[in-house]
């Protein structure tokens, strides 16, 4: 796997750093330790959807589980 650099300083770490906007908006910016050359954005929202949908899956997960154990509890006491 090749190593990520830094399209400026050709530096090999990298931070995330949280900005918000005058407009409330979140991002995350991905920038170099050593010169601060942005090389990547993650938008909040996006991560906040993807645990979302994350929670609805585990959340359907466990209705159906809870769903199985009562059908498996009233096979039991009939
Ligand atoms: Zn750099």
């Amino acid at each position: 796997m090749a190593r990520s650099k830094c399209p400026s300083c050709e530096y090999h770490e990298f931070e995330a750093v949280q900005v918000t906007t005058k407009t409330g908006q979140k991002f995350c910016l991905i920038q170099c330790v050593a010169c601060g050359c942005v090389v990547g954005a993650l938008d909040e929202v996006k991560i906040t959807n993807v645990i979302k949908i994350a929670e609805k899956k585990l959340s359907k997960f466990l209705e159906n589980l809870n769903r199985k154990v009562i059908t498996a509890c009233q096979r039991k006491n009939s």
